[in-house]
């Protein structure tokens, strides 16, 4: 039997993604959604608030929450109150003590709960994983650039504090790393540009250190920008000390390794989420990543504050 599951908050993410996945996997079947300003979809009724849904269709056991982050902690809550398993959209909370509290509130609730950082499943993030076991970082450099009105066009709640600015992809870039890196990653240093007339960075630039690095001297590095028009850059290069030099691109759909192309697979992020919790739910697990988030929360521990241009849409 398939899952019963509603989607809370339908904005681009939703639409773009965990409808049409949601609609073409065996083991989910929409039952509702639950959208504010009541989005509507055929086949399926629309709640306005999560409180209405649980109380109308008590008998669906699942709930994908796709909201902006900084209302996500209190809306995943009450869902684990009401007896549901939880899907967190990425980044999963604003803060890491959120996190860890919803980590211990499904437990104690006997509830599975997953945080989805999507850009983790990807053929070629995999075989860089395996690439990387048990050999040493001598350089490594993210660029992740793009830009904010293409991709988030009109969303005021990027720029609220709790919501991320540019580390709202940056932290997609962070989740690749944080799975492939063949040892610990810290942040050392961050510089974050925040328009003058804005709560959350625009760009940020970030050094690293690892206990996987060659020497202390290792140049660990990333760059994120929200203000990068023409062409869209997702890239994160490695360089190993025994000199192989791997390049992650198009987001980690792709990899080279000394300039060969060695792995390219379609993009199929969320068909992979969507298996994945369904094994979680086969296996009533849960699956709480927090090291993307924790490099995020490092960044704004210690990062340098520094003012830029105004932000206008
Ligand atoms: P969005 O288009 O602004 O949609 C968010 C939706 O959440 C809104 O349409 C609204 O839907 C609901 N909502 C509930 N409380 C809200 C509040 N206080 N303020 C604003 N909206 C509220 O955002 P999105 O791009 O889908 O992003 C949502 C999450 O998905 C973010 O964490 C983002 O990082 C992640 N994500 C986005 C993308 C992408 O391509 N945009 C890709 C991967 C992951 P209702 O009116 O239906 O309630």
């Amino acid at each position: 039997m398939p899952h019963k599951i509603a989607i809370i908050g339908i904005g681009k993410i939703s639409q773009d993604q965990h409808l049409p996945v949601i609609a073409k996997d065996k083991d989910f079947e929409l039952a509702a959604i639950v959208s504010q300003r009541g989005f509507e979809h055929p086949g399926v009724p629309t709640f306005r608030t999560p409180a209405e849904f649980y109380a109308a269709l008590p008998n669906v056991e699942v709930v994908a929450i796709c909201t902006p982050p900084s209302v996500r902690h209190q809306i995943a809550r009450e869902a684990l109150d009401a007896g549901k398993h939880v899907l967190l959209e990425k980044p999963p909370t604003p803060t890491t003590a959120e996190l860890a509290d919803l980590v211990e509130h499904a437990k104690a609730r006997g509830r599975v709960i997953f945080a989805t950082w999507h850009s983790q499943y990807n053929a070629a993030v995999d075989e860089v994983k395996k690439r990387l076991i048990g050999r040493r970082l001598r350089a490594l450099a993210i660029e992740w650039k793009e830009d904010v009105r293409r991709w988030h066009p009109g969303q005021e709640w990027i720029w609220d504090a709790g919501n991320f600015g540019v580390f709202d992809p940056g932290v997609n870039a962070l989740s690749i790393l944080t799975k492939i890196a063949p040892g610990a990653m810290f942040i050392k240093r961050a510089k974050l540009s925040y328009p003058a007339n804005r709560d959350t960075p625009i760009a940020a630039s970030l050094v690293f250190s690892s206990n996987a690095a060659e020497s202390a001297s290792a140049k660990l590095v990333a760059e994120f920008d929200w203000r990068q028009e023409g062409e869209q850059s997702w890239n994160i290069d490695i360089e190993t000390t025994d000199g192989e030099a791997l390049r992650l691109t198009h987001g980690g759909s792709k990899l080279f390794v000394n300039s060969a192309l060695v792995r390219e697979a379609p993009m199929a992020e969320y068909e992979g989420i969507y298996r994945h919790f369904a094994e979680l739910l086969a296996a009533q697990r849960s699956a709480v990543d927090g090291a993307p988030l924790q490099l995020v929360a490092d960044a704004f521990l210690v990062g340098r504050r520094e003012e830029t241009a105004s932000f206008h849409w």
